[in-house]
């Protein structure tokens, strides 16, 4: 057992906080920092010294001996190079510890070797990495000793984004803009800023190290190439909101640890749907923070695993024929005056608010489907969605019986008098109606439902980034309030506009509503029929980022340039590439050097046996037969093993791009699949003693 601790006591401990820096600075200087914080400016060099030496004095008093630029490239996780405060030392041989401003606020890594899409040429190589002032810096006590981390963004050197941070920050302040013009005009004049709010709930695998370490496909590809189902999957659905085992449970609670003292509001932990699966789940943060947040749970499960001698699976699929894991991003907006947008409110005013706010986001989901369903892909992922598993590759908004029943009473009539739960009508507007708190009709089905005072997009994977699903998110509402905006304020009966807006949005988007079992074969028939997209794979969504009406979202608010949207898509295709070349090779390395072998080796102890069992004057049939089974199986396994050596050559010799992505996905993965099924067949039929690996019952059961 741990030692125990207060959590008071160590919240926050390791995190250069906004209550630090007011201690720590002088008047005159905090004020500056926060007026900069708040309103996104930048710092002058004089006070980012200030700032710099503060923030060097905590963390070195604190142990540390590095400071990091800590950013988001494209690789969907982040980055780090550390810098020592050593300086030059004196005569006699002493050194001071120093850090100045301009450290502080940019960073010049060398930063070829991040993936670009062509952004940065070689011979340019320099990337600049800047402060976020809106995310603290934070101590990582890692193998490496104390590490000063601050928060960056990463640019190129003609300022394209390389990362995932400053998109995001980007689609943040167009929807506080815009979202300010909806909330002024129900006369809210307080707020001055719409903070999107983000709390994403975080699943992942918990396997024991050694049993890791002796599976290649585990090591390099994160998941299970190979396996065997065990004889109990997670059929007596025992394991979700199970008992936590003992040794689960010391990881569980050394995590917390961990996170409280980096300011991570860690709150929630059970088991999950699968054996061995978990999840931990925090309080809501500003999208921006969740975000960088999120990053450090992932980097911290991972971390904590290696001292519990276990591993931390974030693979969206490490195990075939169980749950996968996912990452619900549950999404919201408020005002700084305390106003949620998407809670239905207590007064007739908050209702057409909210009302109104809907209707905007059935107009951004519908109009950008598309775009929905790219933010939510990774490679891992395309073994979840529209897969034998939840949720569908379709997006669709789920709102519960009451405002369904809403929707549809305005669509068909114009007027919606009555609300289900038996509210009276009391609306400004004789047409709307009083809605009342109903949260509690849930759906699990559904890619995006809304819960309550927020929408819960289901769709994101586990080892994935929250952050292109908040930036596309925040981006796709806040041209839906724009446009909304635009009708609006211009309106000579802002009451009558209002009304036939909602109307208008509602009956035009109602497409997007649905209620029902998203994982049936009729929702993918009626999805067909309603016209809504159904992009079944991570590599058949990359186009959907550029197509005119992306091109045009994203220039208008200043989220992303056509350039940089092209370099995305480059540079999902070539992790795509990637991802599957290293499994391809992953395979065809544990197929030809251990499972063939073995198997070899296993049909030579069965033919032994036959003529020993003969020549004893004995029946050998059945030995016979499982002999002919298995050497049969081998024979399949090892044409498929030439099959994909083949198909992965061929991917080899193409050029990088959209046509090799395909052909990844077409022909490598195929060829993958057709190798599998007769390993995995081998697998039991063949002496637990001479397979290679340890097996799913293993992995999975013996945690
Ligand atoms: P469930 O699994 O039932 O969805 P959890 O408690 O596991 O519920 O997760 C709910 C998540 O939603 C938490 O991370 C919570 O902080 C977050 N959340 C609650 N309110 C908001 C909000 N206004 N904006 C964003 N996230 C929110
Ligand atoms: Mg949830």
């Amino acid at each position: 057992m741990g030692e125990a601790f207060s959590v008071e006591e160590i919240f926050a401990k390791n995190v250069f906080t906004v209550g630090k820096m007011r201690h720590r600075l002088p008047k005159g200087v905090f004020k500056e920092v926060k007026k900069a914080m708040d309103e996104g400016k930048e710092l002058s060099l004089e006070t980012a010294d200030v700032v710099a030496k503060a923030m060097k004095d905590w963390a070195v008093e604190n142990g540390a001996t590095h400071y990091t630029h800590w950013f988001q490239p494209l690789t969907g996780i982040t980055a780090e190079k550390h810098d020592s405060f050593v300086a030059h030392p004196d005569e006699e041989g002493k050194t001071i510890m120093e850090f100045s401003g301009k450290e502080l606020i940019k960073g010049e890594p060398d930063a070829s070797s991040f993936p670009s899409g062509g952004l940065r040429s070689t011979f340019e190589a320099r990337g600049y990495t800047a402060w976020d002032m809106t995310s603290p810096a934070f101590l990582k006590e890692a193998g490496t000793g104390v590490i000063l981390c601050i928060p960056t963004a990463f640019c190129s050197y003609t300022g394209e984004a390389l990362d995932k941070k400053t998109p995001l920050l980007r689609s943040m302040e167009a929807i506080s803009e815009q979202a300010l013009r909806i909330v002024r005009l129900f006369k809210n004049e307080g707020a001055t800023k719409v903070v999107a709010s983000v709390g994403p709930e975080q699943e992942y695998f918990l396997v024991d190290k050694e049993k890791y370490l002796k599976r290649p496909d585990l090591v390099f590809a994160g998941r299970t190439l190979f396996g065997a189902p065990a004889p109990k999957g997670q059929e007596m659905e025992d394991h979700y909101f199970g008992v936590i085992r003992e040794r689960i449970g010391a990881y569980m609670k050394d995590l917390n640890k961990e996170l409280w003292k980096l300011g991570v509001t860690a709150k929630t932990q059970h088991n999950e749907v699968a054996p061995a699966q978990h999840e931990l789940a925090p309080i809501y943060e500003t999208a921006n923070i969740a975000v960088d947040h999120n990053q450090i749970v992932m980097e911290t499960m991972k971390r904590v695993a290696i001292y519990h001698d276990m591993r931390c699976l974030l693979h969206e699929k490490p195990f075939a024929g169980v749950n996968g894991s996912g990452k619900h991003n549950n999404w919201s907006l408020g005002t700084d005056n305390g106003i949620n947008l998407l809670d239905p409110g207590d007064t007739p005013n908050e209702n057409i608010q909210f009302l109104l706010v809907l209707a905007c986001i059935m107009k951004a989901v519908d109009t950008h489907a598309d775009l929905l369903r790219q933010s939510a892909s990774d490679v891992g992922n395309d073994h979840r969605l529209g897969a034998n598993e939840a949720p569908p590759a379709i997006i669709s908004m789920f709102l519960g019986e009451q405002l369904e029943d809403v929707v549809k009473q305005l669509v068909e009539t114009g007027i919606a008098e009555t609300c289900k739960e038996g509210g009276v009508l009391e609306t400004g507007v004789s047409t709307l109606p009083n809605l009342t708190k109903d949260a509690t009709d849930r759906n699990r089905t559904s890619p995006f439902a809304f819960t309550g005072n927020k929408f819960e997009f289901r769709m994101v994977g586990s080892a994935d980034s929250v952050a292109s699903p908040n930036t596309i998110l925040n981006a796709i509402v806040a041209e839906a309030f724009c446009e909304a905006a635009d009708v609006l304020e211009k309106a000579k009966d802002f009451d009558l506009a209002v009304h036939d807006l909602i109307k208008e949005y509602m009956t035009k988007h109602q497409r997007i509503i649905f209620n029902g079992n998203g994982y049936s074969d009729e929702w993918v028939e009626e999805a067909a029929r309603r016209g809504l997209p159904n992009i079944k794979s991570m590599v058949e969504a990359v186009e959907t980022l550029t197509t005119d009406k992306a091109v045009r979202l994203f220039e208008k608010f200043h989220i992303f340039t056509k350039s940089e949207l092209e370099s995305r898509e480059e540079v999902l295709y070539e992790t795509y590439a990637k991802t599957i070349n290293i499994e391809a090779l992953t395979m065809i390395d544990m197929a030809s050097k251990q499972i063939i072998p073995a198997v070899v080796g296993y049909t030579r102890t069965l033919a032994d046996t036959v003529i020993a069992v003969r020549e004893a004057g004995v029946d050998a049939s059945v030995q016979t037969e499982i002999l002919k089974e298995v050497s049969l199986k081998l024979a399949e396994a090892k044409a498929a093993l030439v099959k994909l050596q083949e198909v992965e050559k061929t991917a080899g010799t193409m050029q990088e791009g959209k046509e090799q992505a395909f052909f990844y996905k077409d022909a490598v993965r195929a060829a993958m699949d057709d190798l599998r099924r007769p390993v995995d067949e081998l697998e039991m039929l063949v002496d637990k003693k001479v397979w290679p690996y340890p097996t799913y019952a293993d992995l999975m059961f013996e945690v």
